[in-house]
């Protein structure tokens, strides 16, 4: 099941990708099946190596959708007939990358989505040499990055259902289970939770939670021992969830529970830090200032959190750097941690929204370390 947005805002959308496309000189973004063209027009469309390609030209030319002949009626079945966006097939001996080409006509410069694979891009290269070939995130990042009320419902409810399951691995934790054992249930509790798909499944259990992307493995987990546990998914409308939060079995020790206690407080504190106007690198700073402050500084090795929406990364990145001031309706992560090589680590992540006083908090579960009976 794929649920899209509103006609009206997928109308909003089309409109302003086409004239900041204008202002950026882009004869065309050109949008494969993917975030940016499921943003746009609703059509959730499979990546297949046959070229399906979006095709929005400036204010005024209305956008047309190019799809192999076989996928006419799932494109049809989608938004997008009543978005006015035409449809035009090829067939399986046609030049489906001719085809894109003579709807774009004469251009200096072309936008494509930043995830194409490379096999189209060069395609599309070969088919407009005249056309310099740019990021279509240049004109798309900047709307997605702000999102609508609806929008911000989507993440509320990816934020809710992810919490839910947080809830539930209390219950599935205990000393000589494995990480993988564990990842299962949890796998299976996203989807009961109401998401659509598993994205990821980290289980982190004593000096793996020393690895900020572990996933799972088959080690037994103990008694003492830390385990993060970072978990997401996407709901049936696309939107993602994302939230870490870290667990002991049992006691960890008076030294683990002095630096978790520490890296509380910082992300307490750079979520209470975020205000429209902020810089995204200012957020970082606190985090990262606070954990220097107690000896952990050289222990964070990731940027403080990233931007969430239809994909789990997106813009805008929380990290130094990174001077783009945050703007009402911006949701992203505020995830520090810290990582002590052959030891043990922890993380705390919340999806944040930057509302007009501050933060909006997607996540509810508690942050203190969640110590289960061992
Ligand atoms: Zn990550
Ligand atoms: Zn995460
Ligand atoms: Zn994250």
């Amino acid at each position: 099941m794929s649920l899209a947005p509103a006609h009206d805002d997928l109308v909003g959308r089309l409109d302003r990708a086409a004239r900041r496309a204008d202002d950026l000189g882009l004869g065309a973004l050109l949008v494969t099946p993917g975030p940016d063209l499921r943003y746009l027009t609703g059509y959730d469309a499979v990546p297949l190596e046959r070229l399906t390609c979006l095709v929005v030209r400036g204010a005024g030319s209305p956008p047309v959708l190019v799809v192999p002949a076989l996928e006419r009626a799932a494109a049809e079945a989608s938004p997008v007939p009543a978005l006015g966006i035409e449809i035009r097939t090829w067939q399986e001996t046609e030049d489906p990358y001719a085809l894109v080409g003579s709807i774009v006509g004469d251009a200096t410069a072309v936008g494509l989505d930043d995830r194409m694979w490379a096999a189209k891009v060069l395609g599309l290269r070969a088919a407009m040499p005249g056309a310099e070939q740019r990021l279509a995130g240049a004109a798309l990042s900047a709307l997605r990055m702000r999102k609508s009320t609806d929008e911000l419902a989507s993440l509320t409810r990816a934020g809710e259902a992810i919490d839910r399951v947080h809830a539930r691995v209390p219950a599935m934790l205990r000393p000589g289970r494995t990480e993988a054992e564990v990842g299962r249930d949890i796998a299976e509790a996203i989807l009961e939770e109401g998401h659509a798909t598993v994205d990821f499944v980290i289980v982190a259990s004593g000096p793996n939670s020393a690895s900020p992307h572990h996933e799972v493995s088959d080690r037994v987990m103990r008694a003492g021992e830390p385990v993060v546990v970072d978990i997401g998914g996407s709901m049936p409308d696309g939107y993602c969830s994302d939230s870490t939060r870290t667990y002991a079995l049992g006691d960890p020790g008076p030294e683990f529970t002095e630096n978790y206690a520490a890296l509380q407080e910082a992300q307490w504190a750079a979520v209470g830090s975020v205000r429209p106007g902020m810089a995204c690198e200012d957020v970082d700073a606190v985090a990262r200032g606070l954990l220097s402050g107690s000896g952990l500084g050289e222990f964070f090795i990731h940027r403080t959190g990233h931007g969430i929406g239809l994909e789990t990364h997106e813009e805008p990145y929380i990290v130094r750097g990174n001077a783009l001031p945050l703007d009402p309706g911006m949701v992203f992560s505020i995830e520090p941690g810290f990582y002590i090589d052959g030891r043990f680590g922890a993380r705390i992540e919340d999806i944040v929204a930057c509302g007009d006083d501050g933060a909006v908090v997607l996540n509810g579960r508690p942050r203190d370390l969640c110590v289960v009976d061992a």
